[in-house]
């Protein structure tokens, strides 16, 4: 994001908050695939999780530009905010759709960190991308719905008391356009775990506490509907339009964090009785990074400022996304590349922050969906599935 004043002191409180949890943390953390409840909790004790939270409701009541300042310096960091970057993006779609007493209910809580919205279910095993293919069901019956189904890469579930999910309502075949039908709710798990809903870890490349989530005949109150039956995905793509922008600000930290390290490194390491990084071969992938990283930055403040203006930025978000998870995996391979051998040594975390970076490729939506969505809803070019 640019520098700009109002957010300087943001900038400079996550980082002091950061200093706190150093490379070490996050290697034992990784090592165990351990949660790190004590960043998220020390995030949620100096209130950054509840920047988005109205004040009358015990939060700071920041923009969406803010709480991507304060994603992208956990990055920048060398943290990892995916252990709970979820809480910021869920919360958009609380706060645009939610009810008043939705909100009553559970924002003061999350705000004050006795309740955690860490969770997000939308991705299912066969519908993969085609989330309008979805096939887990909520059900009607007299004053609840009765839930079955399952999810897959459903992260932070075993550490979130809420879970925003969403199920269809009405069959695809009864339906007129096929993005209705779906509809989303705010499932406390506090109360579901054990009586159908089951949760089974999954172990990935990284550390992401990601797992698979189970239904089954999961009886939920009709008043964790959010908003109005029937209109989830519409609500849902509001959301993921949050979401991408906040996973692009941190690939931006994570661009920073990999451009920083190897311009330190090429800085230092000496071969050939010269710092390496006097070589153009080792300086232009540098430069070529940063560039990508600036142009990066400067869409998602640009998509961030739409979103805060009340806009549903599609495009603008998903090119956020799109060139910034490539200009922190350009960063990435290339900070490899100048640590030579080092690079793949545990001790500097490159390797870590490596393979955290890989993900946003692929995760929350592919570059091949963001490209066609640009190809079809931007250009005008004909669908393609
Ligand atoms: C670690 C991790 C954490 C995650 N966390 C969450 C979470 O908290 N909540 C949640 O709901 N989901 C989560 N996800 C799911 C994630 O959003 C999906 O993995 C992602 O959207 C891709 O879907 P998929 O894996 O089903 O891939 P698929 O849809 O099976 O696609 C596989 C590949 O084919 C390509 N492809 C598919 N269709 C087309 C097409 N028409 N044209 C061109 N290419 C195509 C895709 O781009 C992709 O590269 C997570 C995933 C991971 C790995």
């Amino acid at each position: 994001m640019e520098q700009r004043d109002d957010l300087d002191e943001i900038r400079r409180a996550v980082r002091a908050l950061c200093e706190e949890f150093p490379g070490e943390y996050w290697r034992a953390k990784d090592r165990e695939r351990a949660y790190p409840g004590e960043f998220v909790d020390a995030l949620t004790r100096a209130g950054f999780l509840a920047a988005l939270i109205p004040e009358e409701f015990g939060g700071s009541g920041l923009m969406l530009d803010a709480a991507a300042v304060i994603m992208e310096e956990i990055q920048a960091a060398g943290c990892n905010g995916a252990s709970a970057h979820a809480q910021m993006y869920i919360m958009n779609t609380l706060l645009r759709y939610g009810s008043a007493e939705q909100k009553a209910r559970y924002l003061p809580g999350i705000a004050s960190g006795e309740l955690r919205l860490q969770a997000f279910g939308v991705s299912e095993p066969t519908s993969g991308t085609d989330t309008l293919s979805l096939k887990t069901r909520a059900v009607r019956d007299g004053d609840h719905y009765v839930v079955n189904g399952q999810k897959i890469w459903t992260s932070r579930a075993e550490h979130s008391d809420l879970l925003l999910l969403l199920a269809r309502t009405t069959p695809r075949e009864e339906v007129e356009k096929r993005t209705e039908g779906l509809s989303i709710f705010l499932v406390d798990m506090r109360e579901a775990i054990g009586n159908g809903l089951t949760i089974k870890p999954i172990r990935t490349l990284m550390n992401h506490s990601t797992t698979e989530v189970f239904f089954d005949d999961l009886r939920i109150p009709a008043s964790a509907l959010v908003g109005e039956e029937g209109k989830g995905f519409r609500y849902i793509l509001s959301g993921m339009n949050a979401e991408r922008i906040l996973i692009a600000a941190e690939c931006v930290g994570d661009a920073k964090w990999f451009i920083e390290k190897a311009t330190g490194y090429a800085s230092d390491r000496q071969v050939f009785g010269r710092p390496i990084g006097q070589n153009q071969g080792i300086q232009f992938p540098i430069a070529r990074c940063y560039a990508r990283m600036r142009a990066a930055e400067l869409m998602v403040h640009h998509a961030a400022q739409v979103y805060d203006a009340g806009g549903n930025p599609g495009a603008e978000a998903n090119m956020a996304k799109l060139l910034a998870s490539e200009a922190s995996w350009e960063a990435a391979d290339m900070c490899v590349q100048t640590f030579g051998g080092f690079g793949f040594a545990e001790e500097y975390d490159v390797e870590r922050k490596f393979r955290e970076a890989r993900l946003y490729t692929v995760a929350p939506i592919s570059t091949n969906l963001i490209l066609s969505y640009l190809a079809e809803h931007v250009l005008g070019l004909p669908r393609s599935y």
